[in-house]
């Protein structure tokens, strides 16, 4: 397995110089466009990997799954799924209104900012402090990581700069789609958004929704399969922003990338993936990360078509 990990990073890595580190958070501009890793684990517990796979990045988009998961926790399906929607936008994450018409709950979904930033005000607890430690508490469990934390120069830079996410939370708030302080809820966005992982800490996330929500050595059961389900299903088709329909074809497995670089693939019942290579193509993936899949799902029949 790692030497096919070498060789394919090997022969994907001339695309880590096609694509455009993410620049309208300006913390994320300095990320080297060069770096590329990618990290497995498979469903008996064996880790492989290739390249800068434990260089650390933040999570970005990659969170939305995991914010999903914690509302579902909390909240259970019905409740959930009555505040956030299930169906594929078809537009950028940070469209300013996913709808033509007057925006309601069923356009949008947990993967487009406007959806992630509702599960963060789902998240149980007393205070925006409380509910965020509850968030990372169940990040780190996932990634096997008991340090995890973030990463506070890019949660000022994302606080700084995020005229846009404001301007999407007050929107929502505006059509009643929001509860609770804006500000509060923002806030627990961005740090989120923030929380600072590798492509190790990746792959073990999606081993764990790989094996409906068991932990890869303890078999310690995280949440129900009926959750993984859910996850993994709009992963499938909400989870690679508006190139989800283009990214099923190539590659065909449940997957979430960020515009930090990473993209977290689940390959359902055999293995959890991680890829950090943050030069991003015009949708805002990974450009050279989509090519390792892409090769990666072709070599080891992954496509769960
Ligand atoms: N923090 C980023 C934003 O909200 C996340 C976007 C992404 O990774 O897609 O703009």
């Amino acid at each position: 397995m790692e030497e096919l990990l070498e060789r394919l990073l090997e022969e994907c890595r001339p695309y880590t110089e096609q694509g455009r580190v993410a620049n309208y958070i300006p913390e994320l501009a300095k990320s080297d466009p060069a770096a590329f890793g990618i990290y497995v684990i498979g469903s008996e517990g064996k880790h492989s990997w290739a390249g800068d796979c434990r260089q650390k990045f933040t999570l970005q988009s990659v969170v939305k799954p995991i914010l999903l998961l914690q509302a579902l926790l909390d909240n259970g399906v019905e409740a959930v799924q009555s505040r956030v929607g299930v169906e594929a936008t078809g537009k950028p994450f940070d469209a300013i209104n996913a709808s033509d018409q007057s925006l309601d709950s069923g356009h949008i979904n947990p993967m487009v900012n406007m959806g992630a930033i509702v599960m963060c005000s789902l998240i149980h607890g007393g205070s925006y402090e409380e509910r965020f430690q509850r968030l990372l508490e169940l990040t780190g469990k996932l990634a096997g990581d008991d340090g995890i934390c973030i990463d506070e120069a890019v949660y000022r830079s994302e606080k700084a700069h995020g005229s846009r996410n404001r301007a999407l939370a007050y929107l929502l708030k505006s059509y009643g789609l929001l509860d609770g302080n804006v500000e509060e809820v923002l806030d627990c966005y961005f740090r989120a958004c923030s929380i600072q992982v590798d492509c190790r800490a990746l792959a073990h996330i999606a081993s764990v929704l790989s094996n409906r929500g068991r932990l890869p050595v303890s078999g310690q059961k995280v949440f129900p399969s009926t959750l993984s389900r859910y996850v993994n299903a709009i992963m499938l088709t909400c989870g690679m922003y508006d190139g989800s329909g283009e990214f099923a074809i190539r590659v065909g497995v449940p997957a979430k990338s960020g515009v930090s670089g990473g993209i977290m693939a689940v390959v359902p019942t055999r293995m959890g993936i991680g890829i950090y290579s943050p030069a991003l193509d015009a949708k805002g993936n990974s450009l050279a990360g989509i090519h390792l899949l892409e090769k990666l799902s072709r070599e080891l029949y992954l496509s769960v078509f």
